[in-house]
């Protein structure tokens, strides 16, 4: 019999600077969703081998965090020309295992580039503080890292989550095992290697798949002092809970509802661009999406030029796939059932081919308007190219449905009113706002982070927030003045 060999070896974990089996693992299929065939498998590990990657992790970090920070940024700096370098087959990875067209695919990498930056700059910005507090006593205080960390990642940014932790954690001295998400394991096995090449001691990163299993072992072990999560608000939930109950620290990322509230003094043909390119990106997977409009009284003309522009997001050409026939599915159901609920569907993305690949999992740009917040689609993250419009008066009501909804990742104007941008500044109930701006990714040095069920813990994933979460701060105080009780400090 023909055996057939897949696109992509069998992935493997990757621990102590190479790649490891994951003993007696089952191992599951990987799927390109551009075409629906299977390219690769990944092991499901046990909570063994999470044992084996934190035992290298942690033997690996007391050399680290020895290291001073200047020369660990090296590697960094090293690494970020390594990504340049190898930009195309970064980008053509995320693209086979995750779907997203090739600029989409290759803006990914460079956002990981950003980040990658941005940690370089580590030693300016956690320069410690120092004071004599009395005469001749001197207190001083310097970040610390924890010891090993862990970062557990979602499907739909392969290369940028990994990214939102692993340049910072490292560089600030910790050690770091990162599981990826099952459904698109390959981008991770590049980043290692790149680190590897860059001269990152091996057992700093280490990486275990798996799904469930090895999610909880990571928020059981004794050994992991701090734990960050993207992924839905479902589990997110659950991993903040487990951890933050093991004791440890943990930031978890989950779900979103953006809402994009268009004033009629918007301008028409930027507000349309914009949110025709908010709703449709990474084919409505991201938790930036602006997948629900607020129309806020006369916006009829420039609904019709949202339609004009979402009809140019060609499926197979600037729209990629989404990420499994599962998605494409549940996608498909919110449109129905919105429908039947009485919304207006304007432009109809179900049942989209792909001529060449009839098997991929493609939804095409959707926009239903008259949608009205009782219905699911208005409530539930539908995680697809689909933009469902309600209607209100006034914007104090369009604020209203905005701050109902449990999520608080992003929310966004279109105005060319400073009064109605500052008000809705002041009033929105999200961690990220947008003026004129349908996905309000705020860049770095600063932070990432939504509020309410869109992000569980005190620090915000990226950033300068960041450092607070990966490290801890040592306070001394010191008296080299043989005086004593000079005052009653000393
Ligand atoms: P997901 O929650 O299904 O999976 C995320 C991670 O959790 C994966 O590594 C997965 O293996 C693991 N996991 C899945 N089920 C689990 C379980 N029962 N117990 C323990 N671990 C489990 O999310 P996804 O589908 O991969 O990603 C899409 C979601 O992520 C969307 O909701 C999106 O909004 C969200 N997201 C949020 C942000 C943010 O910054 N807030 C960023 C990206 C994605």
């Amino acid at each position: 019999m023909e055996v057939q060999t897949l696109k992509y070896p069998a992935i493997r974990n990757y621990v102590g600077g190479s790649p490891a089996e994951a003993a007696g693992a089952a191992s599951m299929e990987v799927f390109s969703p551009i075409t629906g065939a299977v390219i690769s498998t990944v092991p499901l590990s046990s909570a063994a081998a999470l044992d084996a990657a934190v035992v290298a992790a942690k033997a690996a970090f007391p050399a680290w965090s020895a290291t001073p920070i200047k020369e660990r940024v090296q590697i960094f700096y090293r690494y970020k020309t390594l990504l340049e370098r190898d930009m195309k087959a970064l980008a053509d990875l995320v693209r086979e295992e995750n779907g997203k067209t090739y600029d989409e695919a290759r803006a990914e990498v460079e956002k990981a580039i950003e980040l990658t930056e941005f940690a370089c700059s580590m030693p300016q910005l956690i320069q410690g503080e120092f004071l004599e507090v009395s005469k001749g006593v001197e207190a001083r205080a310097e970040r610390k890292p924890l010891g090993v960390v862990a970062s557990i990642a979602p499907f739909n940014f392969p290369n940028m989550v990994p990214h939102w932790t692993i340049p910072n954690a490292i560089v600030l001295g910790n050690t770091m095992i990162l599981k990826p998400s099952e459904l698109v394991p390959l981008s991770a096995v590049k980043i290692a290697e790149l680190l590897k090449e860059a001269g990152l001691p091996d057992g700093v990163l280490n990486i275990v798949n798996g799904d469930r299993e090895i999610v909880e072992a990571i928020c059981d072990h004794p050994d992991i002092q701090a734990v960050s999560f993207v992924g839905s608000t479902k589990i997110a939930k659950v991993v903040y809970v487990r951890a933050t109950s093991n004791l440890k620290r943990c930031v978890a990322l989950g779900g979103a509802k953006n809402h994009l509230m268009v004033l009629p003094d918007a301008h028409p043909e930027m507000t349309a661009s914009n949110v025709a390119a908010s709703m449709s990106g990474c084919a409505g997977q991201r938790c930036m999406a602006g997948s629900t409009m607020v129309g806020v009284g006369a916006v009829d003309g420039i609904v019709a030029k949202i339609v004009e522009e979402a009809k140019k997001i060609v499926v197979g050409q600037n729209l990629g796939s989404v990420i499994s026939k599962a998605a494409k599915d549940r996608i498909e159901q919110h449109i129905a059932e919105a429908e039947a609920a009485g919304a207006k569907v304007l432009l109809d993305g179900r049942n989209a081919v792909v001529t060449g690949h009839e098997d991929g999992y493609y939804v095409g740009a959707t926009v239903i308007d008259y949608v009205t917040p009782d219905m699911r689609i208005a409530q539930e993250e539908v995680f697809g190219p689909v933009l469902a419009i309600m209607r209100t008066n006034t914007l104090d009501e369009a604020l209203a449905i905005e701050n109902a909804n449990p999520y608080g990742n992003a929310a966004a104007v279109f105005t060319s009113s400073g009064s109605s941008a500052r008000y809705v500044m002041d009033h929105a109930n999200a961690g990220m706002i947008g003026v004129n701006i349908g996905v309000p990714v705020p860049r770095e040095p600063f932070s990432f982070g939504g509020w309410g069920d869109s992000k569980f813990g005190a620090c915000d994933i990226t950033g300068k927030s960041s450092i607070e979460f990966w490290t801890q701060l040592k306070k001394t105080t010191t008296k080299w003045n043989p005086e004593s009780r000079v005052n009653w400090m000393s």
